[in-house]
């Protein structure tokens, strides 16, 4: 036995120090920020560098640095100059990729902002990004390369904006780093959203993966203050001064709170070291988005599911998780799913190629679909047919789930298993 755990900790040790090693012969432990703008309509989409930046904190991952993970409608690689290998990669979704599938978006062309960020590099690199065609093709882009010593790249330092640490347990470097920024807080409100924000990280706490892995989650609050408080709501005609500028009637739709300002909201999350961003939006109307790898947006005094809608938006920004929730009219369609290619969310499957997704996971004589009935409600794990705002021809991983309704516990099986995936890729 003891031989055995000897080995083990030095194929630790080795394990350990290849991966610092690879991470400091590509990068310092700065971020590099590039900004971008998508450009398109319903059918086509462009997009243009804007800026690149140097910030002062790299929160992200350290190792896995070139694994896929195959999520988000587009990502990013970055290639070493001199000898094309690749050293880092991510998927990342839009708030432009929803608004495709909007009706204006049939009408009018528009530009919408866009950010990735990735350990600030030693060398030369060349960065290529990515839209997805497929479950596994990509069309690219937009590629360029820079040196890290080009006199343009912007080195100012981040908003001087006060920063409270809510939870922390971990190093950045081996944590998952959460910033969550004031949005609608004026400057005298900022103990309020301090204590908004300790309720949000508490929210995540109560659901699983989050609480047994809460020694390996930081939290942090960044106090951007708002001239005005409480949110746009565009609807009503009230437009407000906020830090942020996000608004509810997001592509017309009353409850749809989003910000369209990317580079403001990174502009403020760059004062702490972040996997992840959460805007939190100083309104008691119900509301939230969250986008993979993009940003979560809930409200923080709903009265109605709070919790329950901070954890839910969370999954769609942190993991990927796509919605369970289908429209019960069978005859509405929406666009934003073609059942003949499988989805890229792993909660979801147009079963094209449900052997990428958790049919490995399924019990023996597990049906599918699973039909609906008393007994296969209390599944843990089953193929439910409907998700994806589709009743028909895209399935899901459980009766209900977190990312169907506010009513169900938990994330289901296939969901929590999902989030465990991300907390391992990020901390391990
Ligand atoms: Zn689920």
């Amino acid at each position: 036995m003891r031989k055995i755990s000897i080995s083990i900790s030095l194929f630790f040790i080795f394990a350990l120090s290849s991966v610092a090693q690879s991470y400091n012969k590509y990068f310092t432990g700065k971020a590099c920020r590039i900004d971008f703008q998508f450009c398109g309509n319903s059918t086509s989409t462009a997009a243009f560098l804007d800026k690149i930046k140097e910030e002062p904190f790299w929160g992200g991952r350290r190792s896995n640095l070139t694994a896929d993970l195959n999520l988000g409608e587009y990502r990013f690689q970055v290639a070493d100059s001199t000898t094309s290998k690749l050293i880092y990669i991510d998927g990342f979704s839009t708030l432009y990729f929803e608004w495709q599938t909007s009706d204006e978006a049939k009408h009018v062309s528009k530009s919408f902002e866009q950010s990735v960020q990735f350990p600030f590099p030693k060398n030369a690199v060349k960065v290529t990004i990515e839209k997805r065609l497929d479950f596994d093709k990509w069309e690219t882009l937009l590629q360029f390369g820079f040196s890290p010593d080009d006199k343009l790249i912007r080195r100012n330092k981040p908003e001087s904006v006060a920063v409270k640490e809510i939870f922390k347990t971990v190093s950045p470097e081996k944590g998952v780093d959460i910033a969550v920024i004031a949005e609608g807080y004026t400057s005298d409100g900022m103990s309020k959203f301090y204590d908004d924000a300790q309720k949000l990280a508490e929210s995540l706490f109560t659901h699983e993966p989050f609480a047994r892995y809460k020694n390996r989650i930081n939290v942090y609050a960044v106090a951007a203050p708002s001239e005005n408080s409480g949110i746009s709501t565009p609807h009503e005609n009230r437009w407000k001064n906020t830090a942020l500028g996000s608004h509810f009637y997001t592509f017309y739709e009353p409850r749809y709170l989003t910000s369209p300002n990317v580079f403001r909201i990174r502009d403020f999350a760059a004062a702490v070291p972040y996997d992840a961003i959460y805007v939190l939006a100083n309104t008691s109307t119900y509301g939230g988005g969250g986008i993979y790898n993009f940003y979560a947006l809930a409200s923080a005094d709903s009265k109605r599911a709070q919790s329950q809608v901070v954890v839910h938006e969370f999954g769609h920004s942190f993991a990927g998780l796509g919605d369970e929730y289908f429209k019960e009219d069978p005859d509405v369609l929406d666009d934003m799913y073609d059942t003949k290619t499988e989805p890229w969310e792993p909660n979801l499957t147009s079963l094209v190629r449900f052997e990428t997704k958790w049919k490995n996971d399924l019990p023996q004589g597990t049906t599918i679909p699973t039909k609906v009935n008393n007994e296969t409600k209390k599944l843990k794990i089953g193929v439910f047919e409907g998700g994806g705002y589709l009743t028909k021809g895209m399935y899901r991983s459980a009766y209900d789930c977190r990312m169907r309704t506010n009513e169900a516990p938990a994330f289901c099986a296939v969901c929590e298993k999902t989030v465990e995936r991300m907390i391992l890729f990020l901390t391990e």
